[in-house]
């Protein structure tokens, strides 16, 4: 049995078959149903970071897994705005593992960055599923309060078209928020050459 460090119940969390990494709580959106804004508690995991975590204790945490078949970026923050730091794991990670790499996105990227990031985790992440949450700009702004007004529905579309030329698969996702038509999102996704899944109020 692995012994798991002080505090790994939050920089690292499993959920089923799958190993989750906490590494900020930062966010390029400010999603209105996001639980994190009530509590930073997911599955008895409590997600508030008191600080952000270096590759040395995410490493920590994660330590011998086993049981699992993957390891997803997803905490109650955006993964994609430490970069460097999730490159740097995912390498490790598929340096030590064979396990599947998924990144649960907000899809913002690159646009917080001015540069497509897609191509910096080509080999090292097996699939992306990006937030699309919204089938226009109106409602994706209003949902997800983008700091980036209408660009920000254009960049979560411009996204997933982005890795879907490089990831080997990428998918996109809808919180089920009442008076958002999940049949829309479905048909915007497909235009997109996505697949598309209807998510509950958890981050996962
Ligand atoms: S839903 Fe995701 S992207 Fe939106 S605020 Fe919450 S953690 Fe951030």
């Amino acid at each position: 049995m692995t012994i798991l460090p002080l505090q790994a119940a939050t920089l690292a969390y499993k959920i089923r078959n799958s190993l989750y990494l906490n590494i900020t709580n930062r966010c390029s959106n400010i999603c209105i149903f996001c639980p994190k804004f009530k509590e930073y508690n997911l599955y008895g995991n409590d997600l508030l970071l008191k600080s952000e975590p270096s590759f040395e204790e995410v490493m920590s945490a994660i330590g011998e897994p086993v049981g699992i078949d993957e390891i997803v970026f997803c905490g109650f923050g955006e993964s994609l705005l430490r970069l460097d730091l999730l490159v740097h794991i995912a390498k490790e990670l598929k340096r030590r593992y064979n396990y599947r790499i998924r990144i649960n996105t907000d899809g913002q990227a690159n646009l917080v960055y001015g540069r497509n990031i897609i191509p910096d985790l080509v080999g090292l992440v097996d699939c992306i599923s990006v937030s699309l949450n919204a089938p226009d700009a109106a409602t994706y702004t209003r949902l997800c309060n983008t700091p980036f007004g209408a660009d920000g529905f254009t960049g979560v579309c411009d996204f997933i078209r982005a890795a879907k030329q490089e990831i080997p698969y990428v998918i996109a996702t809808a919180v089920n928020v009442p008076g958002v038509d999940m049949d829309k999102c479905r048909l915007l996704a497909e235009s997109l050459g996505v697949s598309f899944r209807v998510r509950g109020f958890t981050s996962e």
